[in-house]
């Protein structure tokens, strides 16, 4: 299928292209930036499809990306001879946004164009960039491994369409020209371009070529062209760390935190982990991907090794690279290696750290990761009883202690403001916030002056389940079973409620045979003081707030 065709954008990409246009025209020269972070993955990808098919090559395993410009013609244009792409492949990947939740997500957009901006990163829309600078933008590539013939020509003046034609092609890999809007002429100019890469994308770890400006024809390379995760962390400046995030990451937005590391010993890797500033969109879709990258000796395996990191960390990204591995490690073989084994469970310590680290330096940043990803990092109770102490730490709650609805109140600050005698941690489940500070259980513990945590994120429920203590104090629900104040009463109080207990005897009776097969049983309770009844479920029995999301979930 050799003609010539031409389609439109698929709606989503046409709302995104004119949002990116004006909202990040202030910081317009990223377009290149973006461009050769395409270039750069584009040969991460041939290199790594080369290890089991050296043939695609093609006797060129010397990669590169190049960037130059013709003030004549007034175009700058970056190639790479990278993987390439195939017909179907140009379709799909520019031109469309395959990713789930896309058409909701730009509904939610605000307007807002400097909050918008930071938003639209995630999206990879990266190539869509050269836009911002560009009236007209034409890819010519050519899949490696696919004969000369099989060549693709891909133009779009970026306004809604675009057209797709088979040509001939000798060079493997992507050529992207940009002719110029009216007034972006700043760009035809060598040392502009110099410094926009030198800025961006040193980090590269290809070399990126231009031609001298002696005007002899000969090409120098302007970046450092080494991987930065394999540096010494002490010359590396923080704009690097930065810039090399957005690379890994595709972000738009520096990230909140991260940590580089060297491990020696029977494993030897080097880890660059970071935590992003803002949620992906995709957060809770299955098809979710950029997680941490896989690197074997500075050649990269894989995209979102799942089994680097568990789930409930899926919000870190960076680059992990082991000495150690097969160069020709596959995804099977991942699953089931005792060395990947090994260099989980020290990435997961390596992250737990830096949250903690986190926690107590920047009491801001860590409200910012909470607010993000602490329904993610809860789950990490659940799937991860060997780390379970150190992510209880990591909590935090709303409490009835300022009773302001922040989460902000760690196990820790709670167990510091513990009554005398008091033995347990005391927390409700509701499922909002103001139905569980105004339940009626929470009476006797806001008379005694004993802070309760409220709990009403949807998932709470089960993580309490699983999170029964915290450093050898109990958690106990004041919903559940019989309340057992322990220390926090006096001898007088137990009497007295002994004795009402023995004088509403009769009353009790009657209401149990009032209510017959729909209650268990009926006590008297010291738990209210001013709500006559309250429901309780006992101790082991699914709590009220979880029986109503079983329902709910058609259990
Ligand atoms: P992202 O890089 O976040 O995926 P982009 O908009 O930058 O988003 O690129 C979209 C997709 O287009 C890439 O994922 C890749 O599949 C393809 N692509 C872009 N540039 C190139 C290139 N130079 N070589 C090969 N594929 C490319
Ligand atoms: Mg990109």
């Amino acid at each position: 299928d050799t003609h010539r065709e031409t389609l439109g954008f698929q709606t989503e990409v046409r709302q995104l292209l004119d949002l990116m246009i004006h909202s990040l025209y202030s910081n317009k020269e990223i377009f290149l930036r973006e461009l050769i972070s395409n270039g750069s993955d584009a040969a991460d990808k041939l290199r790594f499809e080369a290890l089991t098919d050296d043939a695609l090559f093609e006797g060129d395993s010397d990669l590169k990306i190049g960037v130059r410009y013709d003030r004549k013609a007034r175009t700058v244009t970056v190639t790479d001879n990278g993987i390439g792409m195939s017909r179907a492949e140009v379709i799909e990947h520019i031109g469309t946004i395959a990713k789930s939740g896309t058409r909701e997500f730009l509904a939610a957009l605000s307007g807002d164009r400097a909050k918008d901006a930071r938003l639209i990163g995630q999206f990879g829309v990266g190539f869509y960039s050269a836009f911002i600078v560009a009236d007209r933008v034409t890819l010519v590539t050519r899949r490696a491994g696919l004969g000369p013939e099989h060549g693709i020509r891909w133009e779009s003046d970026g306004k809604g369409e675009y057209t797709v034609e088979t040509v001939e092609r000798r060079q493997r890999g992507t050529e992207i020209t940009l002719h110029l809007k009216e007034g972006e002429d700043e760009f035809l100019d060598g040392h502009r371009l110099r410094a926009v890469v030198r800025k961006y994308s040193d980090h590269i770890p290809i070399p990126i070529v231009m031609a001298s400006e002696s005007g002899k024809g000969e090409d120098e390379v302007v970046n450092r062209a080494s991987a930065l995760w394999a540096r010494p962390k002490n010359e590396i400046k923080p704009e690097e760390y930065e810039e090399f995030y957005k690379h890994v990451a595709h972000d738009f937005e520096p990230p909140l935190a991260h940590v580089h590391s060297r491990v020696e010993g029977r494993q030897e890797y080097i880890s660059l982990l970071y935590v992003p500033r803002h949620a992906p969109f995709d957060l809770w879709e299955r098809d979710r991907r950029h997680g941490v990258k896989l690197y074997v000796r500075r050649v990269f395996i894989m995209d979102d090794a799942e089994q680097l990191l568990p789930n409930y960390l899926r919000f870190v990204r960076g680059v992990i690279d082991s000495n150690d591995l097969p160069l020709n490690v596959s995804r099977e073989i991942l699953q089931r290696s005792r060395d990947i084994d090994a260099i989980r469970a020290g990435s997961v310590k390596k992250t737990l750290d830096l949250l903690t680290e986190l926690a107590e330096r920047d009491k801001e940043k860590y409200a910012t990761f909470w607010k993000e990803f602490g329904r993610v990092l809860k789950e990490g109770i659940i799937e991860d009883p060997g780390n379970r102490e150190a992510i209880a730490k990591l909590l935090r709650f709303a409490s009835t202690h300022a009773d302001n609805g922040s989460e902000d109140v760690s196990l820790a600050d709670y167990a510091a403001r513990m009554k005398p005698g008091q033995e347990k941690i005391y927390y409700i489940t509701a499922d909002s916030l103001p139905a569980a500070r105004h339940s009626p259980h929470l009476e006797i513990f806001r008379q005694k002056g004993v802070e309760v945590l409220l709990l009403h994120d949807r998932i709470d429920e089960w993580l309490m389940t699983h999170l029964t203590e915290f450093e050898k104090k109990p958690l106990v629900s004041v919903a559940k079973g019989d309340l057992d104040l322990g220390g926090l009463e006096d001898a007088d109080e137990r009497k007295r409620h002994e004795e009402a207990a023995v004088a509403h005897k009769e009353l009790v009776e009657r209401i149990k045979r009032a209510l017959g097969e729909r209650v268990k049983d009926v006590r008297v309770t010291h738990r209210l003081t001013n709500s006559p009844a309250c429901l309780v479920v006992d101790q082991w029995d699914v709590s009220v707030n979880l029986g109503r999301l079983l329902k709910a979930a058609g259990q």
